[in-house]
Formats: structure tokens, C-alpha cells, sequence
């Protein structure tokens, strides 16, 4: 494939790249200590000029001097969702000007809207682990391409021609599927692209790339065999990850992270659990609440950030792949469901997500697809009603989805799972 036209990866992430290429095989005590000295950098900045960060850190006595070690580390009180939204002011440096800053934010993978700031450093090494999760991690390279089933492509639409698919192929080096918005159509045209240009790589949230291999296998539809693919954002259940490795005849890679602090871990050739992307986090347990220290952000750093997904155990044993960087077992979260309309559209559950993006006056959301009596539910929790956010919902499912039975019903109760975790999109049957 013609690679002259691809966008270049730019200079200073190529440099982080470089780094992490070297780094993931250091011995676990060079990666504690390149921890700790990252830790330390962070905590004293955060003490020096984030109030957030100084009053609590003064509540509980802690000043930088004292974090001589992890365990010392482990005395700052863990940071919540709620936090960000109440504080989010006071989380900012006060010698920065923040009009500069750029802004991100998150619809919530656990239904709680949030919006962050994050700096160049972040995003530089944000780009690089994802270069390398996605591309070396898998036997591949910067150059290889990449089919790409995501929500993100929304410009894409529903009608994709070839001169389209052809920008992104030459261009960004991606063949896109936009998954908020798919039926059979899309999806036949799509296949007849993705096996003309049979990209290496595979890549989607795990929903969409297990319904996408069952529509695969009950039209008995063939398909090119890539070289491997790369699930992501969702938690990949066993029998989904069987589904896919049968139906494109290639394994699975796991990758885990989210929007608030970019890529977390990744599954190596062994597939026994998510190595740690060390350079860039710092992972605890807190009981199976999994805890985030970002390292590189220091505009609103994120420490000790209970991110809403539980995991069974944190391995610290070598692995056989070579790499000694911790390994995170068995995920649990994020776990939702694609909601199938009665008009043929099937709505991503991340669709949600970016639904809510930047929506400042939610506090919390729960969709629920009553299938049998097709009604889709929408509960919100808002702090005030400046943003008429039933309004949007509407409209945005009229237009998209030429879909109108939607209710939206105000309150601060959400139905959990047995287990007692939120479940922010799911259906009934
Ligand atoms: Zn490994």
C-alpha cells in the first residue's frame, strides 16, 4: 500500500516511541524506580501549585519530602468522579493561563460526565503507547493499515464511497467503519472495501467487533484474515473474543483504557493478562476498584483516580513474552450493550458516551432499550436545568436514527447489575 501520502507521525512522539520501544523491557525494579521518581515530580508540583491538591494534601499532613516510597504514596486519599465535577476549578495549576489549555472531556464509561484539561507532554506520550499497543505490540508497524471499527467517524455517514474510504486508507492510514451508525447495507459495502484492501490490523470496541464477526458468520459472508485485532474501550468477554478469533481466523489482543487518561494496558503474544503501560501509569487495586495515577499530565493531574472498572489481581511476575511491566487480570466494567432498533440501526453503546460529551450540567445517565415494548428510557441526573438536554436527546435520535419513542424520566436512582455495578447503556428483552 502507498504510504507516501500518510500524515507523518510528528517528531516528538516519534522521540517518546523510541523511549517506550526500549522501556518495555526493563526489570521490574528499573520500572519501580522510574515510577517513584515520576511520582515524586508529580506530587511536589501538585502540592506547589494545585489547590486542589495542597488543601488535601495539608487535611492529611502529607507534604512531597514524605513519598520516599510507593507505600508512602498509597496515604493520599483516592480521587473520585464526583471530586472532578465538584473541584474541577481548584484541579488547575495557578500559574498557568488556561484559556491555552485544551479541553477534553468524557460522556462518562461509567454514565458521569466529566470534563478535564490536558497538556502537550500528555498527549505526546498518549499517542506514542497507543503507537506502540496498537501497532508494535501486534507484530506490526507504524505503516501498516488498520481497519478501524469506532464511533468517532461520525463525517463518514452512511453513504461511504470509495473516494472516501481512499482519503483515509492513503491519508491517515485507517479504513473507518463509523459504528454508531450501521446497517446491512453499510456494512456489506463496508466488507466489499475491507476486502479490497485487506488491512493487517483490525481494530473496534469489543461489542462492535463481536457483532460485526456474527453478521460475518450468519450471512457466511468471507472475509480477508488480518494479521491480528485489537479490542478496545469495552470489556471483552470470553465467548465474544472466541466469535471473533473464529470468524477472521486471528487472535485477539486486549487493550484497556479510556478517555480521562488515554491507553492503560495491553495484551502481549501471551494473552494472560493486560501488561501496564508503566511509562505513563501508575495502576493500584483498592480492593477490585482499579486506581490511576497519570504521569504526565501535570496541567490537571489525575492521582490515585478511581476510574469505575474493578479488576481480579495486578500479576507481577515475569512474563513469558520477555516483559517484566506489571499485567492487569481479568477486567471487569464498561460493560454495554448494542441496542438494536426495530428499523435495522443498531446504536453502539459508547454512542452515549459521545452524546454527553462536554455536558456540564449531567450528573449521571442510564439508557435502557426496552426491546419487547420498544421504548428506549433515558434517566438523567442534572445539577441544573441550563442545558435541555431531553431536548438533544430527541432531536438527535429523530435525526440519526429516525427513531421517537425516547423518554427521559429526571432522578437520582440507577438500576445496578446483580454484582452492583452501573451498567449506563443496556437492553431488556
Ligand atoms: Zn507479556
Amino acid at each position: 500500500m502507498i504510504t507516501i501520502l500518510r500524515r507523518p507521525t510528528p517528531k516528538n512522539v516519534k522521540k517518546s516511541l523510541t523511549f517506550l520501544l526500549s522501556s518495555q523491557f526493563w526489570e521490574l525494579v528499573e520500572i519501580n524506580n522510574y515510577q517513584l521518581k515520576k511520582i515524586q515530580s508529580l506530587i511536589k508540583h501538585a502540592y506547589e501549585y494545585i489547590p486542589y491538591y495542597r488543601r488535601i494534601f495539608q487535611q492529611k499532613k502529607i507534604t512531597p519530602d514524605r513519598i520516599t516510597n510507593l507505600d508512602a504514596f498509597k496515604k493520599i486519599p483516592i480521587l473520585t468522579k464526583k471530586d472532578i465535577q465538584q473541584f474541577q476549578n481548584d484541579m488547575l495549576p495557578n500559574n498557568f493561563d488556561r484559556r491555552s489549555l485544551s479541553v477534553n472531556s468524557t460522556g462518562g464509561s461509567t454514565g458521569m460526565p466529566l470534563n478535564f484539561y490536558q497538556d502537550e507532554s500528555y498527549l505526546q506520550w498518549s499517542d506514542a503507547a497507543r503507537l506502540r499497543a496498537w501497532k508494535f505490540t501486534v507484530g506490526a508497524t507504524e505503516k501498516d493499515l488498520e481497519a478501524v471499527f469506532w464511533g468517532a467517524y461520525r463525517d463518514i455517514g452512511s453513504t461511504i464511497t470509495l473516494k472516501k474510504m481512499l482519503y483515509y486508507v492513503l491519508r491517515e492510514g485507517i479504513l473507518p467503519l463509523n459504528t454508531f451508525d450501521l446497517d446491512e447495507k453499510i456494512l456489506n459495502t463496508y466488507l466489499s472495501y475491507y476486502n479490497f484492501f485487506s488491512p493487517p490490523i483490525v481494530r473496534g470496541y469489543a461489542s462492535s467487533l463481536y457483532y460485526i464477526a456474527r453478521y460475518i458468520e450468519n450471512k457466511s459472508i468471507k472475509v480477508k484474515k488480518p494479521q491480528a485485532i485489537i479490542s478496545s474501550t469495552e470489556i471483552l468477554h470470553t465467548r465474544m473474543r472466541q466469535t471473533i478469533e473464529r470468524v477472521f481466523e486471528c487472535k485477539v489482543f486486549d487493550s484497556y483504557g479510556c478517555r480521562e487518561v488515554s491507553q492503560i494496558a495491553t495484551e502481549c503474544s501471551e494473552h494472560n493478562g493486560l501488561h501496564i503501560v508503566f511509562e505513563n501509569q501508575y495502576v493500584e487495586l483498592d480492593g477490585q476498584d482499579i486506581l490511576i495515577t497519570n504521569l504526565n499530565n501535570f496541567i490537571m493531574p489525575f492521582i490515585r483516580y478511581k476510574v469505575g472498572d474493578l479488576a481480579v489481581a495486578i500479576n507481577t511476575s515475569p512474563c513469558p513474552c520477555g516483559r517484566f511491566s506489571p499485567r492487569i487480570e481479568s477486567l471487569i466494567g464498561r460493560d454495554n450493550d448494542n441496542i438494536e432498533l426495530p428499523n435495522g440501526k443498531v446504536i453502539n453503546g459508547e454512542f452515549f458516551e459521545f452524546l454527553f460529551f462536554g455536558m456540564s450540567s449531567v450528573i449521571q445517565y442510564q439508557i435502557i432499550y426496552y426491546k419487547g415494548a420498544d421504548r428506549l428510557e433515558i434517566k438523567l441526573q442534572q445539577n441544573d436545568s441550563s442545558e435541555n438536554v431531553w431536548e438533544m436527546i430527541k432531536k438527535t435520535m429523530a435525526e440519526k436514527f429516525n427513531y421517537y419513542n425516547v423518554y427521559v424520566s429526571y432522578t437520582d436512582k440507577f438500576d445496578k447489575t446483580p454484582t452492583g455495578k452501573l451498567r449506563f447503556v443496556y437492553m431488556v428483552d
